[in-house]
């Protein structure tokens, strides 16, 4: 199996508080990962080490190592934006541009020069239809994104990252503000994605993970408590607290 991510030994402060501990993970390619763990205990933050998001915001220190193609990520010779067109990354609350639907995937390419029409196009409805939504857009994608459901906003996001060709797809509970049946769409669509992407996904819903992942990380206080088959996890965990926490005795 192929590995995406190697992180070693990774620590990161918020000023004095340490937010996570001696993080250590294999993440799979091809595969979806999910993170567990009740609020506040470090998901967030280290979906976005893994694209260097934490770089923004001030006072916020990492130490150790994820390795990414045999090259840590932090290092000198890393290319920031490269990173992130590499590994894309989709937000909890829908947040398309207000502008029209092809506008919006056509956003990222556009903003590396990409000017050609014929091209354009053809990235706009190849990543709608990798995104499940072409079918309900196609004969208005000129018109606004907003005006677009929670469901479908969010299956555009999903194309927007799409569009710029990347190898993961970070997503931080990307279905916490849909109802059930856009929650249902999207999580049949990160099972089609898998093949093409190596997903990462934050989840505060236990039957979320055990649905759609390979592979489930429990954190704990900004501590990685158990790594393993998302079967394993779920069924026969190692860990006392994992057993806790999935039983909901806690979080
Ligand atoms: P989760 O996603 O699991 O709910 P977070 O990664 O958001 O947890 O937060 C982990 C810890 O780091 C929490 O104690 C939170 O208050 C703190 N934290 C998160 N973001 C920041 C920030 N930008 N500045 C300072 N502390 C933060
Ligand atoms: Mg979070």
């Amino acid at each position: 199996m192929e590995t995406c991510f190697k992180v070693k030994d990774l620590n990161l402060y918020y000023g004095e508080k340490q937010a996570l501990k001696k993080i250590q993970m294999n993440i799979y390619k091809n595969k979806v990962t999910a993170f567990i763990g009740p609020s506040g205990c470090g998901k967030s933050t280290f979906l976005r080490c893994l694209n260097r998001m934490n770089d923004l915001i001030e006072g916020c220190k990492i130490d150790g190592l994820i390795d990414k193609d045999g090259i840590d990520i932090y290092s000198s010779k890393t290319d920031i934006v490269d990173l992130r067109t590499k590994v894309g990354m989709v937000f909890q609350k829908p947040n398309p541009f207000p502008m029209s639907i092809f506008d919006n995937v056509a956003y990222g390419p556009r903003c590396q020069g990409l000017k050609d029409k014929k091209k354009l196009d053809e990235i706009v409805v190849k990543s709608l239809k990798q995104a499940a939504l072409y079918d309900e857009v196609s004969d208005r994608l000129h018109e606004s994104a907003l005006g677009l459901s929670g469901g479908q906003q969010q299956r555009l996001c999903i194309a927007r990252c799409i569009a710029m060709e990347p190898e993961v797809i970070l997503m931080d509970e990307p279905t916490s503000a849909l109802d059930p049946i856009a929650t249902a769409k999207i999580e049949e669509l990160i099972e089609q994605l898998k093949e093409k992407y190596t997903i990462i996904i934050v989840t505060h819903s236990m039957q979320q993970a055990s649905r759609i992942s390979d592979y489930t990380a429990f954190f704990l206080l900004g501590e990685v408590i158990e790594f393993d088959n998302t079967k394993t996890i779920f069924s026969t965990p190692t860990d006392k607290r994992t057993e806790d926490y999935i039983t909901g005795r806690f979080g």
